[in-house]
């Protein structure tokens, strides 16, 4: 490795020697090194005395700015500087007694742009190095032990750029000495900026590369090369909104006459000099498994100082999960190496057993599947591409006709089947469920245990088991969806007119997976790269009618709305998207003033998925509602329950009465004005307190309220829904009517969502927005209310 680049001829801090001084004329390195570096005072033009040199000796000791730093061999070698003659004047003023010609070679140094080419074989490079350098200035030769490189100067808008021309390569990888030349001089000789060639009538290969290079993040412009012949074979390519996606310049050229080259040296030029306005950095989403492993290792990568300086460290996690054996070696050295390599081994083989397949596989499909999501939107072809198998479904999935009525199709199949497959299972929960509640009952003596075991415990957790089923079945469909590659289609379909609400097509699949539960849909949000589009989505979820408030709107539609059912239940579903809209178009206006940026949405390859996969994540997904059971669930039915049994009544009383005078009551008759403006009386005001632990506990709740044992036997939801129908007021006029009964639900669509998902949006976007979300959704959820009643009431 050593010999294969000779060193250009810069010189670092590391080159000076004790008691030497010097002046920097630039910092290399990227991100938060180069922040933090230039925070310490090494910036351009600051003279610096070093203190102690010694060769092979960490760390260096410096005095700047009149105080004494030590910086790490590995972080002085990306200081940049101009040595200073020996016997030079201490305590000089750098416009003043400075010698003009040291001033000179700061400012050469600072106004030197090492520019690295970097492309396919034959995409072009040597051409374009030609015609920039070729009659201009000289030509130098590098070479190493097999492969050279050429570095051409010349002059640009008072600019030298030292332009290198590398080996064309395919890959970034350890397979070949080119590839490993091109790699180690990226890594290792810090160019100003990569201009990498991509041949424009090849871009799906091509971009491979570029994948690889927004993985390593170094300051980027793409020269789309042989642009005539792309203009020629008819297809069209929307530049803009490629570089949008992209996040950095892209400019399109015609090596061979000239025509872009000046454009492609001006985006060098404002680049470099940080001016060019919408760059971004983006990251490749390599999916949730990949990116949860990334993440484990770059934690411990992040830990240590070193590593963080020499490698940006999301790169250097993704190398090591790969097993790149170079790079591994050039870390080993590292106190935190056994952890590491630990780390990412085991990252490793959880991946390939998931994936069943090698991981350079697993990782270069995905790459692929990002390129193809970007070329998707911005590539129009002459003639459709049917080469790919693995993506002929695309043809049909994506059409522009026929993708969005399929995707409506794909979930009103997954909601049909959900709840009518749903039915059976948990019938059978609901009749073992009453079976064990009568065995305890009749088990146990009288009194206070019997009561909490079967009225507190097994009719609460009970009544919230009995969905169990519903939500295993949805969960199964999503992982299905999700693991076929056919989530990121609906994401892509959907892009387009999420756009228009100010969001994204990623956040369509939480919103999906909020249909089942809010919690799980907020993780999701992670595959979000940009904080904005997060929180909006996050904010927005719990509009998305999640499995927990199905019991309450079943309930109360087949109490009140004996014809269109299936209508009012869909209506329901759809005032919350609605609401979901609204917000986020209010917040857009708002909060987030800067409009949504354009990513790409990454189209992996189609795949079956093995049923193993889809047990385990659909697994991974029902243990958090098992969790919310066994704990939130759990504890919000014994809270409810005894709060209804005491204070214990000294005469004999209905349990109608005796739930009135208990804590309950008395919080419900505390709480009463607040929602009496709703057409709401104590009891409703209290199932909706419980239902914060979760809203199925609003259907429990009920049922101890309005004393549902009275009227039926066992099976407690149809008897609570008759005995709903005949609760009356004072006047003896029937209670509830359906406009109370849909004003009812409005209010637990759009409410507080419940405990769990609220701890979940702290954790994903801080307690701010957790609060905001507490005040916003039940704020709305009273306007909305009040406003429909008291409308209701006036037609
Ligand atoms: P390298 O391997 O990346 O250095 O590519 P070269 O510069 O050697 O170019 C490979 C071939 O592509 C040569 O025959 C060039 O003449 C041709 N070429 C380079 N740029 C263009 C271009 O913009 N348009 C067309 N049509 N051909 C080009
Ligand atoms: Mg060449």
């Amino acid at each position: 490795m050593e010999e294969q680049v000779k060193d250009t001829e810069i010189t670092t801090l590391t080159d000076i020697p004790t008691g030497s001084s010097c002046i920097i004329s630039k910092v290399h390195g990227h991100g938060g090194f180069r922040h933090r570096i230039m925070e310490m005072g090494f910036i351009k033009g600051e003279k610096v005395d070093v203190i102690k040199n010694a060769p092979l000796m960490d760390p260096i000791e410096y005095s700047i700015m009149g105080s004494h730093v030590s910086l790490r061999r590995s972080e002085a070698d990306k200081i940049e500087v101009v040595a200073l003659e020996e016997g030079f004047h201490p305590d000089f003023d750098f416009n003043g007694t400075i010698e003009a010609h040291v001033a000179r070679e700061v400012e050469n140094s600072a106004k030197t742009i090492t520019v690295a080419l970097v492309g396919n074989p034959n995409c072009g490079k040597t051409s374009f190095f030609n015609l920039a350098t070729g009659l201009r200035e000289k030509v130098g030769n590098y070479s190493g032990v097999t492969v050279s490189s050429k570095v051409g100067t010349f002059y640009h808008d008072g600019y030298t750029i030292n332009l290198v021309d590398l080996p064309g390569t395919y890959s970034l990888t350890e397979y070949s000495p080119e590839e490993l030349y091109v790699r180690d001089y990226l890594l290792n000789h810090h160019p100003d900026l990569v201009l990498n060639i991509v041949d424009a009538g090849n871009l799906e290969r091509n971009m491979y590369l570029t994948t690889q290079l927004i993985d390593m993040n170094p300051r980027l412009v793409m020269a789309l090369n042989m642009y005539d012949e792309l203009e020629k074979s008819g297809d069209k390519l929307d530049v803009e909104s490629l570089e949008k996606m992209l996040g950095f310049p892209i400019v399109p050229v015609v090596a061979r006459t000239g025509r872009g080259v000046g454009d492609v040296l001006e985006k060098i030029v404002r680049i470099y000099r940080d001016e060019e306005g919408y760059t971004k950095h983006i990251h490749i989403n390599y999916g949730e498994n990949v990116e949860d492993c990334i993440s484990s290792v770059k934690k411990l990568i992040d830990a240590d100082q070193s590593l963080r300086d020499r490698y940006h460290g999301r790169y250097l996690a993704l190398e090591l999960i790969q097993g790149d054996k170079v790079i591994t070696k050039s870390i080993e050295s590292v106190p935190a190496f056994p952890q590491i390599k630990e780390a990412a081994d085991s990252a490793r083989a959880r991946l390939e057993k998931e994936y069943r397949g090698d991981i350079a596989d697993i990782v270069s499909d995905i790459r692929y599947g990002f390129i193809r999501g970007a070329l998707k939107e911005t590539l129009t072809p002459a003639k459709e591409d049917k080469r790919n198998l693995a993506y002929a479904l695309d043809t049909v999935l994506t059409n522009k006709y026929l993708g969005f009525p399929l995707l409506v199709i794909f979930l009103w199949v997954m909601f049909q089947t959900t709840f009518t497959l749903g039915a059976y299972p948990q019938q059978w929960l609901e009749s073992g469920i009453a079976a064990l509640g009568r065995w305890i009952g009749g088990l146990l003596p009288e009194g206070m245990l019997n009561d909490l075991l079967v009225d507190g415990i097994i009719s609460g957790v009970g009544g919230v088991l009995v969905f169990l089923p519903n939500i295993i079945i949805l969960f199964m469909f999503i992982s299905f969806l999700e693991d076929t590659g056919y989530m990121a289609r609906a994401a892509f379909i959907m892009d387009k007119l999420m756009h228009r609400i100010g969001l994204h097509g990623k956040s369509f699949i939480p919103y999906i997976i909020g249909f089942g539960c809010g919690v799980p849909a907020i993780m999701a949000t992670r595959t979000l790269e940009n904080p904005k589009d997060r929180i909006l989505t996050i904010l927005t979820i719990p509009f998305m009618s999640c499995s927990a408030r199905l019991p309450v709107y079943l309930l109360f539609v087949a109490a009140f709305f004996s014809r269109n059912q299936g209508l009012v239940l869909m209506s329901l579903y759809a005032i919350g998207i609605l609401f979901a809209i609204l917000t986020s178009l209010l917040l857009n206006k708002t909060v987030f003033k800067n409009a949504s940026d354009q990513f790409v949405m990454e189209l992996p390859p189609y795949r079956f998925p093995t049923v193993r996969n889809i047990l385990v994540h659909m697994w991974d997904k029902s243990v958090l509602y098992l969790k919310k059971m066994a704990t939130v669930i759990l504890a919000a039915s014994v809270i409810i329950w005894a709060l209804g049994y005491f204070p214990r009544p000294k005469t004999e009383m209905t349990p109608a009465q005796q739930a009135e005078q208990s804590y309950i009551g008395r919080i419900g008759h505390a709480i009463e004005p607040v929602v009496k403006p709703l057409g709401f009386d104590w009891r409703m005001g209290v199932s909706l307190a419980t239902g914060l632990a979760a809203k199925e506990v609003v259907v429990s709740s009920l049922g101890v309220l309005y004393d549902a044992q009275e009227v039926e036997g066992d099976d407690g939801t149809a008897g609570l829904q008759a005995k709903l129908q005949s609760v009356t007021d004072e006047n003896g006029n029937a209670f509830f009517s359906p406009l109370k009964a849909y004003t009812f639900l409005l209010f637990i669509l759009l409410y507080f969502p419940c405990i769990a998902a609220i701890s979940a949006i702290a954790k994903e976007a801080g307690r701010k927005w957790a609060a905001f979300s507490v005040v916003y959704t039940t704020g709305l959820a009273w306007i909305v209310s009040f406003i429909f009643w008291h409308v209701g009431l006036l037609l």
